[in-house]
């Protein structure tokens, strides 16, 4: 349906500029690359119950390994599928990272420091949950993002500096 709306979100593929700024994208729309999430999928990492700093330092250890990881992903070296899923991943990480800035919370520049896990609210009024206020297809954002997977926007309640998240 999007290319009777969206005709230029076909169009725009064509435009060199576009692709070689997109080019990772296009081509993960395409199916031709994996999704960087997924790759931090197969990137091991130690224990997650490591103190704070010890979970960055595992962070910046694995970010290294994560972009050589998706360099060779994306030179055709290693296949994704090829590889075992970690027992616990770069992704996994970034989830629990994610837990302890809610402990104290520091999302945003507000800075509140309230402990969202325990249902505390901050500013923001939310706890650890996120609340969707709205969610529809969407088709009208710029041409590379219709359709693309981009177009079902979901609208958070509350947050006004992390409003909007594309699924
Ligand atoms: S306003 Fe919300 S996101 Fe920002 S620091 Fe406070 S609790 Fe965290």
């Amino acid at each position: 349906m999007w290319r009777v709306i969206r005709p230029d979100s076909i169009n725009v593929w064509s435009n060199e500029q576009v692709l070689t700024r997109l080019r990772r994208y296009y081509a993960i729309l395409r199916d031709e690359k994996p999704a960087k999430m997924l790759v931090a999928s197969k990137v091991e990492v130690d224990d997650l119950n490591a103190p704070l700093d010890k979970l960055w330092h595992q962070h910046q250890k694995a970010s290294g390994k994560f972009r050589s990881l998706l360099r060779e992903i994306d030179q055709g070296k290693v296949k994704l599928s090829d590889l075992d899923i970690p027992k616990t991943s770069y992704l996994d990480l970034k989830v629990e990272l994610s837990k302890r800035i809610l402990a104290s919370c520091h999302f945003c520049e507000r800075r509140c420091g309230v402990n969202r896990m325990e249902g505390k609210h901050g500013a923001c009024q939310l706890n650890a949950k996120s609340y969707v206020s709205s969610a529809f297809l969407h088709f009208g954002e710029e041409a590379p993002l219709v359709p693309s997977g981009t177009n079902a926007r979901d609208s958070f309640w509350r947050c006004n500096l992390f409003q909007y998240v594309y699924v």
